[in-house]
């Protein structure tokens, strides 16, 4: 017999149409201010955040490259599960 708690599951990849938005502030994201950015994927999200924060808020962008130095998936870890959690607009 097999014992159902072997059974794996399986992670659905998200289609991606191109419509797809989500919206996250950029305090959610560890920044410093409410100023919302919308993006179709986590990465996109992720690039758009880096932008905003380079454009915006030098101190933190410093502070976030020195994390991304010490654990590159620290950030990540952190924020994603928030995209996740997040209702496309
Ligand atoms: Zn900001």
């Amino acid at each position: 017999m097999m014992p159902s708690m072997l059974r794996i599951r399986h992670q659905t990849i998200s289609h991606t149409e191109s419509d797809d938005m989500k919206t996250m502030t950029c305090r959610e994201l560890g920044g410093a201010c409410d100023q919302k950015l919308s993006a179709e994927t986590w990465d996109e999200m992720v690039k758009t955040m880096t932008k905003h924060v380079m454009d915006k808020h030098p101190d933190t962008a410093k502070a976030m490259e020195k994390m991304h130095n010490e654990d590159p998936k620290k950030w990540g870890r952190e924020m994603k599960p928030k995209w996740d959690a997040k209702a496309e607009d």
